[in-house]
């Protein structure tokens, strides 16, 4: 609770926004930081497109019926954007000015780690932050998932099942690009899930010809179909049809997923952990605390010193890959 100097209570105000790439399931953290503010009796504000619209002073106070039936709806109602001037200070300062202004003390972003640097810069210049983990690329290793993995999950898997029909049919090999930047856990769980033949991810690294040797080999025992799910900015996938091709005999076709992968009503699991995390950074800011992250683990809500969070590494993936030899 905060006191004014005369020792009575000072209502609390607190902010919630979305930056970064959006992920299903941001507006369901938004609801839960609203709907729990609220509960504790809390002012609560809404930021619309992430460090831009803070910096423009797009803020507007919100209330529950503000984001009442979005908990099922994919993108972010508070809108997002990249804004690389943030990394300026004197920019930033412009932003604290415009919290301050309203008497905004604390202010929870969602986002990825993009997002998670504004803010750990914004609490060291004296705003409470808390960070959600909002992206579908489950790049952030403080948590086990981040908020729209999950969904984006299921979205290529059903891509994959709907590949592997028509793959089958004319006995093509499939090559599918998703997304993830850095990471390979969408690939991964989508291999695994999608009962693809050939995962190639960051972790995995690429070796084109034993790619190739691998794919021949099943090739050469009769398999009618292949699937290689591949993560996005490893290699030309293109190319690598063309070669399979070539060194294969199997006919093969590539598909990028690309934009679709990023929208979508957020599946159940994304709800459940975004509406436990949109509380979670609620009771923080309650108790004055910010500049940390919250993540799953587990399955618990814990959280971290934002700064650590954005250096972790994470094995919770890596134990996954054996599964993908084992069950060629
Ligand atoms: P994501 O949050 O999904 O990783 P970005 O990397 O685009 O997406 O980051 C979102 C926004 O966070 C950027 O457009 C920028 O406004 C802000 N941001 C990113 N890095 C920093 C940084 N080092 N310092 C301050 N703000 C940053």
């Amino acid at each position: 609770m905060c006191y004014n100097k005369f020792g009575g209570d000072i209502m609390k105000k607190i902010a919630v926004m979305t930056s970064g790439g959006d992920a299903p399931g941001m507006n369901a953290a938004v609801r839960a930081v609203v709907r729990s503010a609220l509960h504790h009796g809390f002012e609560v504000y809404g930021v619309y497109y992430g460090y831009k619209g803070l910096v423009e002073g797009k803020i507007e106070k919100l209330s529950r019926g503000d984001v009442s039936r979005i908990i099922n709806r994919g993108g972010t109602v508070l809108g997002s954007a990249r804004y690389p001037e943030f990394l300026k200070e004197e920019v930033r300062q412009i932003a604290v000015d415009r919290l301050k202004a309203f008497g905004i003390t604390g202010l929870v972003v969602i986002g990825g780690d993009g997002t998670y640097r504004g803010a750990q810069s914004l609490n060291e210049m004296g705003i409470k932050c808390i960070g959600l983990p909002g992206t579908i690329d489950n790049d952030i290793s403080s948590t086990d998932y981040t908020i729209g993995f999950h969904t984006a999950l299921q979205t290529v898997v059903d891509a994959i099942d709907r590949l592997r029909d028509t793959s089958m049919s004319h006995q093509r090999c499939s090559v599918v690009e998703v997304m993830g930047r850095n990471c390979g856990d969408l690939a991964l769980y989508a291999g695994i899930a999608g009962g693809s033949e050939f995962i190639i991810t960051p972790e995995t690294g690429f070796d084109k010809q034993l790619t190739l040797d691998a794919i021949r080999d099943s090739h050469l025992r009769n398999k009618r179909h292949a699937i290689v799910v591949v993560t996005e900015h490893m290699l030309d996938v293109d190319e690598l049809s063309k070669d399979i091709e070539e060194f294969t005999g199997y006919e093969t076709r590539a598909t990028v997923l690309g934009h679709i992968q990023r929208g979508g009503d957020p599946v159940a699991f994304d709800r459940v952990m975004a509406t436990e995390m949109g509380e979670y950074a609620v009771e923080l800011l309650k108790k004055d605390i910010g500049g940390r992250a919250i993540g799953l683990s587990g399955l618990n809500m814990i959280d971290y010193d934002i700064k650590e969070a954005l250096t972790m590494k994470s094995d919770v993936s890596n134990k996954r890959y054996g599964l993908v030899g084992r069950l060629k």
